[in-house]
């Protein structure tokens, strides 16, 4: 369990984020780290004092978090991890329920769910955080993709799974894809979402190219540490910096 604190503001800060990245070590492809950086970020710019967590396999858990990322992985990462992460399983639930807002990608996110079946017919047991089943398909769905969303607007990406993920009724989707595969290339659903959980597929990492979605969680994550989310406009060229970003990768072919 490793903590990097930084106090960024002048005067006191607004308050603390206690942010943990899990299973940094095993689970982390496609640049979805950045995903923690930003949400970082953004919350020093609004004035908090952010403590970064990370938990690998083997390591304390600690469950004083308001907010937790995790990557996505290989097929082997998910093997290497499945194990612990059942052993936190009921924790990782129970913090879920209780609020603690959470975004998982693609392997994660699978293991999030019930199961996860990979391509060569092995079933990894998930967590159930999410309602949610993955059996590997013959083909890999690859490829940009943007999800319309309920909250979030158009949300961009960047997917390369083989899961095939279907939602039970205990979860509703991200959104709906616009191009993309998505779930499962067939019912036109992306992601998963339950309490403040967001499962998704979409790599990029996610965040810098949808910041409505890090400012959701981040609002949720103030709301867990128990202050207002009352979020101040953030100055300079980001804004537009961001809209090229976004402008850029909904051009490009799927
Ligand atoms: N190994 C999983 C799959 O192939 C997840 C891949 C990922 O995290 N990009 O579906």
């Amino acid at each position: 369990m490793s903590t990097l604190y930084e106090h960024t503001t002048e005067g006191p800060a607004r308050g603390r984020i206690r942010l943990l990245q899990l299973y940094p070590g095993d689970m982390n492809i496609y640049g979805d780290w950045g995903n923690a950086l930003v949400l970082a970020r953004r919350a020093q710019w609004q004035g908090y004092d952010v403590e970064m967590l990370s938990y690998d396999r083997g390591q304390e858990l600690d469950e004083d978090i308001h907010l937790v990322v995790g990557g996505g992985g290989q097929d082997s990462g998910q093997e290497r991890i499945k194990e612990d992460l059942l052993a936190r399983g009921q924790a990782l639930r129970d913090m879920a329920e209780a609020g603690t807002p959470m975004l998982v990608i693609c392997g994660l996110y699978q293991l999030f769910g019930h199961h996860f079946v990979t391509s060569g017919g092995q079933e990894m047991p998930g967590i159930g955080v999410l309602d949610a089943h993955t059996v590997a398909g013959p083909l890999r769905l690859i490829g940009n993709i943007a999800v319309e969303s309920e909250g979030f607007g158009t949300v961009i990406g960047y997917e390369n799974h083989s899961g095939l993920t279907r939602l039970g009724p205990g979860a509703r989707p991200l959104g709906r894809v616009r191009p993309g595969e998505g779930n499962n290339g067939e019912d036109g659903t992306e992601g998963a979402r339950c309490h403040h959980v967001i499962g998704t597929y979409l790599h990029g990492s996610l965040l810098p190219k949808n910041p409505v979605v890090a400012d959701w969680l981040l609002a949720r994550a103030v709301e867990r540490s128990g202050r207002q989310w009352d979020p101040v406009a953030v100055e300079g060229p980001l804004g537009a910096w961001t809209d090229r970003a976004r402008e850029v990768a909904l051009s490009r072919p799927r």
